[in-house]
């Protein structure tokens, strides 16, 4: 049977963090938006927060890792030869269980092409960009402190930090020791009453935030996007865009899972909003889509990351309050004198509750089962916290996103599979890392503490790193890009791709303060040329 058709002016796929913002401009400048979404709405006692077994919870059916929390229906199957996948499928996309630190890129982590050649300046500065940021923060409802000197000058954040924890305090004395850069992170959290939503009250289940005082966008954004008229369609999962004769976009494939009928939406614009995995899936399954260059799915880019888990002699109450501290970019810019390119940052955090402590939370520390089981618990338990080092990796076009050769879905659409490696200079980095986090550990005076590598006791490689960037990658020139610096398909000039696969580097930092800004620029990018955008056979010029 034909697939049931419809029309609008704009389809976005996708209703995470970046396809809620895309709806919410577009909607609110009248034009008539559908989204699709392949999951439903998260409640907030869909969260673990509002139950006993909150702990077991966080490592079974609400695991981050779409391949430990198996049986999700919401969820496409993504493989992996090294990596966790660590999404959500639902309205507010990744948001529902995302950790909400929120700090910028820095100037140079735009231009890296120029400082050392290995990998391509991004097409746009960070001067662009930094307008959006101011206005991004607001919208979503960020927490923080302006003033940071390792940063631009900037506006004040909507809400002030969160209250420094134990951990940020005997965290902060160690970086003074050190004598190292330390701030208070920016958290997408409010830590006042802000726009409706409550503060956040510090109960430490940080694991999304089923409360919205950690900005989940289903609650932040999402009410917007549909005040302002935006079709929000769940259970919506697209199987391919379709392109016309004229070379543009016509529409989208999708199921509707509630009643497992096909049903085509055709629109002026299309807009992927889909994540650095959904995103390169559904092009490659589209008759490779876009991808002239052949860089579709190319150029994954998890991060690098290593961390330390560490427990000093005194009561922190670490298991309470917003989940992260500080953040350090002592280490931000290139240094070649220690053997690598590009730079990293550290994050503090909590630890988990009384069970995930015992059962071994950021590193495999395990409180001993029988004798010493509470001599060990009293000495860990609230007096632990760990930190991470996170790093610009270099993008490779061997570490990528693919579709299985054998392997589809239920509906016939091609499984993800994700090949990811570090590169030399990314290894260099993460021993480098790994003997700086021995110097915290050591200047907090632990008495323990315990390093997450990113080689396993057997010698095999397995990255703790779970961004998805890079895999639809915006540039100068369409030999080696997906996307110009609009975020319009070089090959296809109605499609816009605003997710985090555009991010032409991985910079040092958690990237979704960047991911936002940038999906509000191209939203309004999009918005003011919509005209144009109706008939354009090619991308319109700068
Ligand atoms: C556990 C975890 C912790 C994180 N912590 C942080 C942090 O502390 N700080 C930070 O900066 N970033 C963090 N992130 C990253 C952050 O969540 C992402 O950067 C952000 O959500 C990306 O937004 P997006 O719109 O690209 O994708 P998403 O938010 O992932 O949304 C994509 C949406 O597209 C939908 N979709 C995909 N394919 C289809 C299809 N075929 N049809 C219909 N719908 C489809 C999905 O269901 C999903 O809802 C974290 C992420 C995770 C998973």
């Amino acid at each position: 049977m034909a697939p049931r058709e419809d029309k609008a002016d704009v389809l976005i796929i996708g209703s995470g963090a970046t396809g809620s913002i895309a709806a919410m401009v577009l909607g609110q400048a009248g034009l008539d938006v559908v989204c699709l979404e392949q999951g439903g709405w998260v409640e907030a006692q869909d969260h673990p927060h509002y139950h006993a077994d909150w702990q077991w919870q966080r490592r079974t059916r609400w695991s981050s890792d779409v391949n430990v929390r198996q049986g999700n229906t919401d969820d496409f199957p993504v493989r992996s030869d090294s990596s966790q996948v660590l999404m959500w499928n639902g309205v507010g996309g990744s948001t529902n269980v995302y950790g909400g630190l929120w700090p910028r890129y820095r100037p140079s982590d735009f231009r890296k092409g120029t400082e050392h050649g290995l990998q391509p300046d991004w097409p746009i500065s960070y001067e662009d960009v930094a307008p959006f940021y101011d206005r991004a923060d607001r919208l979503v409802g960020v927490s923080g402190l302006a003033g940071d000197p390792s940063m631009p000058a900037h506006s004040d954040y909507p809400t002030p930090p969160v209250p420094l924890g134990g951990p940020s305090r005997r965290l902060a004395k160690a970086f003074d020791r050190l004598g190292w850069h330390w701030w208070p992170v920016p958290a997408g959290v409010i830590s006042t009453d802000y726009d409706g939503r409550k503060a956040c009250h510090g109960c430490g289940v940080c694991s999304g935030c089923a409360r919205g005082s950690m900005s989940k966008f289903a609650l932040s954004v999402w009410p917007k996007a549909l005040a302002a008229g935006v079709d929000l369609r769940i259970y919506a999962r697209v199987l391919r865009i379709e392109k016309g004769r004229d070379g543009r976009a016509a529409g989208a494939v999708y199921v509707d899972r509630a009643t497992g009928r096909l049903r085509q939406v055709k629109a002026d614009v299309v807009i992927v909003a889909a994540n650095g995995v959904g995103t390169p899936r559904l092009l490659l399954a589209s008759d490779n889509l876009a991808n002239s260059s052949g860089e579709v799915g190319r150029n994954l880019l998890h991060h690098t990351l290593v961390a330390c888990e560490m427990w000093v002699d005194e009561p922190l109450a670490a298991h309470t309050g917003y989940v992260a501290s500080l953040i350090s970019r002592e280490f931000a810019e290139t240094d070649t004198g220690r053997g690598f390119v590009n730079g990293f940052n550290f994050n503090c955090v909590t630890t988990g509750g009384a069970g995930e402590q015992a059962n071994g939370y950021l590193s495999n520390a395990r409180a001993p089962f029988g004798k010493g089981h509470h001599r060990w618990f009293e000495r860990h338990f609230g007096r632990g916290f760990g930190v991470f080092a996170i790093g610009d990796d270099l993008p490779s076009p061997d570490n990528r996103v693919t579709l299985s050769a054998t392997e589809r879905d239920d509906d016939g659409v091609p499984v993800a599979q994700l090949s990811y490696k570090p590169g030399d200079n990314d290894r260099r980095m993460m021993r480098f890392m790994l003997e700086r986090l021995v110097d915290i550990a050591k200047a907090t005076e632990a008495f323990e503490y315990r390093l997450q590598d990113y080689i396993d006791e057997n010698g095999v490689y397995r990255t703790p790193a779970w961004h998805l960037l890079g895999t639809c990658r915006m540039g100068k020139t369409p030999d080696m890009s997906v996307v110009n610096k609009w975020h319009q398909c070089w090959d296809v000039p109605n499609l816009f791709i605003v997710d985090a696969s555009v991010f032409t580097t991985g910079g040092v930092v958690n990237p979704t303060a960047t991911v936002c800004a940038l999906a509000l620029r191209a939203a309004e990018h999009i918005r003011d040329s919509f005209g144009e955008l109706r008939s354009a056979t090619r991308p319109l010029a700068a």
